[in-house]
């Protein structure tokens, strides 16, 4: 048995694809120990893990409305939650010292740790990858690096790095690649997928157990189901909700709409009764009988939806969002629609031109058959433990 250490970054998208592969590392008889804060400790202990509580330099943040203003300094932030986990977990990864150290891309205190106790790592992306030929930061820039505040953050990285045992070179830590990288996507949908060696397992999403969440039925026999979500970060536009009533008053479709926390769907109006509209569905279940999704291409939601087979309109708010909903474009998988261009007209347009269109159908359904065949939280728990022998 093996004491494997989960550091995590406060976000669902982050949090939640690591579940299933703690809780077959559990079942393999490791003792496994997660950083979280405290909204994430009852996910982790249910697949069996302990939590190791540290109050996040987030706060709530990943769980409020997305607005650029709102995450302008956000690499700043990511080093201030670096300094600060170390400092909060550190005397307690002292006195139990793992074996290994399994965290999230955007968990750098995992790595200072690590540094500074020569501990091995596994990094886990629940976005894209990086290699000697992709980085998402080149092909859909995202910080700027003119940006004063992102200047301000790798002067104090590289000021930083050296107390951890590091080189003082911001942009060789940015783009290191560490011998192991579990990556939860197929490879087929990973830009440039084919260039990743033997470095990068690919498990495809790790979809957990969510009946937590409740179950969802249809309430027609003969009305396909669209479901509509803008994720639960990027619900800062409560407008758009309105336009999809008005695109799709007069369907065919079942349509069940999750608008969110920051929107009351009573704002809505009168709907017709084949609107379902709520502020969370149990998005699983809603897209096992789906036959549609109008999404803002959340890496989660993109993987859930390519996982149960339902093709996508992707309306991106941001610039991840931005990449997969391209990537779905360009694979065929469904439709890109940008915000800017979205009307009640063009929506509607696009959901009939993906409904109706049978190629984008059979390519999401082989998608599909692929990724259900992989058992993702076994092949992330194999690439861990064989990384685990390695190391020693
Ligand atoms: N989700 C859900 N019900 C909702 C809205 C979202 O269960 O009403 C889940 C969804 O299944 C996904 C996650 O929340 O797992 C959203 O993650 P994603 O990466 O798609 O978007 P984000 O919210 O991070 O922008």
């Amino acid at each position: 048995m093996s004491h494997i250490a989960f550091f995590n970054f406060p976000a669902i998208g982050h949090v939640n694809p690591t579940l299933g592969v703690v809780e077959e590392l559990v079942k393999r008889g490791h003792r496994v120990t997660c950083t979280v804060t405290e909204h994430f400790v009852p996910a982790v202990e249910g697949v069996g893990a302990e939590a190791v509580v540290y109050e996040s330099v987030f706060g709530e943040f990943y769980r409020s409305p997305y607005t650029a203003e709102a995450n302008a300094g956000e690499g700043l932030r990511c080093l201030n939650e670096a300094t600060t986990l170390v400092e909060q977990v550190g005397p307690f990864y002292e006195k139990n010292k793992p074996d290994l150290i399994v965290h999230d891309f955007m968990a750098w205190g995992a790595r200072f740790f690590a540094s500074k106790n020569d501990i091995p790592v596994v990094r886990l992306f629940p976005s894209y990858a990086w290699n000697e030929h992709f980085n998402i930061q080149e092909r859909f820039p995202i910080a700027e690096m003119s940006d004063p505040q992102v200047m301000d953050m790798v002067g104090q990285l590289a000021a930083l790095l050296p107390e951890y045992g590091l080189p003082a070179d911001p942009m060789a830590f940015f783009q290191g690649i560490e011998k192991r990288g579990i990556v939860f996507m197929p490879r087929e949908f990973h830009y440039d997928g084919e260039t990743f060696d033997e470095r990068f397992v690919f498990a495809g999403p790790c979809l957990g157990d969510r009946s937590f969440q409740g179950a969802w039925e249809p309430s027609f026999a003969d009305r396909p189901v669209l479901l509509i979500s803008l994720g639960t970060a990027a619900t800062g536009w409560p407008e758009f909700f309105g336009t999809a009533v008005e695109a799709l008053r007069d369907s065919q479709y079942e349509v069940v709409m999750a608008v969110g926390d920051h929107l009351d769907p009573a704002e809505l109006g009168d709907l017709p009764a084949h609107f379902d509209v709520r502020r969370h569905v149990p998005q699983l279940e809603v897209l096992r009988r789906a036959g549609l999704f109008v999404t803002h291409g959340g890496m989660n939601s993109t993987m859930e939806a390519l996982y149960h087979g339902v093709p996508m309109v992707v309306i991106p708010q941001m610039n991840e969002q931005r990449a997969n909903g391209l990537r779905v474009a360009e694979l065929g998988l469904g439709r890109h629609l940008a915000k800017e261009d979205t009307t009640a007209q063009s929506l509607r347009q696009a959901i009939d031109e993906v409904a109706g269109d049978q190629g984008v159908r059979e390519r999401v359904d082989g998608l599909s058959r692929g990724m259900r065949a992989t058992d993702g939280p076994a092949v992330a728990a194999d690439a861990v433990e064989s990384f685990l022998t390695e190391a020693r």
